[in-house]
């Protein structure tokens, strides 16, 4: 008898066991990414150049979901999609990173996995293919939580990580770009990058270069946060930074709540703007502050703090946010962003406009 008590406890132990982990690994997951924010519109953009965006982002949104199908982790997808990104050269990450003042790239990625709050980041890295996938090593790999210059590169080929060339990031676009922004403001030109094809002779303005107009603002770091079957968040941002930005500088990507955050207990972020007023004002973790302490939702939160408190610094950018329960947003205030939501088996939301949901 006793024998067939203990039996039955086993079994109903078993079941609600099971019940209890069935839930938890078959949570709808969830992700957003973004391209970043700025003067983005309609009249600016070609019809072309809008659908490589829509196109890239939701390459990198269905990587990322790809990954979450098949059981993975919210930080695999996480570093999954961003590294496409990365790649595209569309964005200011990886390959198509902006030119800092001198002439050169120095790029910053950060990762945070929510479950467990360990974060990796790198900053003013010269040589990483995939600053994110580098940002994970840091994580995975090392008791740290950020490694800057010279010594994350060192990292990167002590690890043998992706290294490339300097030429790898060259792209006569982005290069003009730069050219364009020293000039309005009188600053010296730095040298063409060694190895870089010759420039375009049309490209050069007939006033010079102090006669060319102000560049539009675009802010094309990228993101990503995700949820997994498990209901654990990550977040992760990878950016080249700010164009014309002195050697050395840091943006708020890399700065665990600044420009990235993830807890299980309250919410994930990825934001893109100018980097300083992100880190003086701690966007990412006031979000989820909001978020834990004054239990406000979601939206209201990531409102609060672009619409309110950024403005009130005078602030430009945006942020993408997921909470544990489900809730997605994204909040900006600039003309645009390039940003996509996929919810586990809903249809997936590509924006790029200001009118767009
Ligand atoms: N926040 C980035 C930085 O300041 C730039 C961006 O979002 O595009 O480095």
């Amino acid at each position: 008898m006793k024998k067939l008590a203990l039996a039955f406890l086993c079994f109903t132990a078993g079941v609600l066991t099971s019940a209890i982990g069935a839930q938890a690994t078959n949570k709808p997951w969830l992700i957003e990414v973004h391209g970043g924010a700025g003067d983005i519109a309609r009249d600016t953009t070609t019809p072309e150049q809008d659908k490589a965006f829509r196109a890239t982002l939701a390459q990198a949104i269905q990587a990322a979901g790809k990954v979450l199908n098949s059981g993975g982790t919210s930080v695999q997808a996480v570093e999954s999609a961003i590294r496409i990104l990365e790649d595209s050269g569309l964005f200011d990450s990886g390959k198509g990173a902006i030119y800092n003042a001198a002439g050169f790239n120095e790029l910053d990625a950060a990762i945070m996995d929510g479950k467990t709050l360990r974060a990796g980041s790198v900053a003013a890295v010269r040589t990483a293919k995939h600053p994110i996938t580098l940002a994970r090593a840091v994580m995975d790999q090392t008791p740290h939580v950020m490694l800057v210059g010279p010594g994350a590169d060192q990292f990167l080929s002590s690890i043998h990580g992706e290294q490339v060339d300097p030429l790898y990031y060259f792209n006569e676009g982005k290069w003009q770009a730069l050219v364009k922004q020293l000039g309005s403001e009188g600053k010296p030109i730095p040298l063409r990058p060694a190895g870089a094809p010759s420039a375009p002779a049309a490209l050069v303005p007939a006033g010079g270069l102090a006669s060319v107009e102000k560049p539009a603002r675009h802010y094309g770091t990228v993101g990503v946060v995700a949820m997994d079957r498990h209901g654990n968040l990550a977040a992760g941002t990878s950016t080249g930074g700010s164009q014309g930005k002195l050697p050395g500088r840091m943006g708020d990507s890399p700065i665990i709540g600044a420009g990235t955050y993830a807890s299980n207990e309250s919410c994930a972020v990825s934001a893109t703007g100018v980097g300083e007023y992100f880190i003086r004002l701690t966007i990412a973790r006031d979000v989820c502050g909001l978020v834990q302490y004054e239990h406000m939702p979601l939206q209201q939160a990531a409102d609060t703090i672009i619409h309110t408190r950024l403005k009130k610094l005078d602030g430009v950018g945006g942020l993408i946010a997921i909470t544990p329960d489900s809730q997605a947003v994204w909040s900006f205030n600039t003309p645009g962003m390039y940003r996509a939501r996929l919810r586990q088996g809903a249809k997936m939301n590509i924006s790029i406009y200001s009118d767009e949901p």
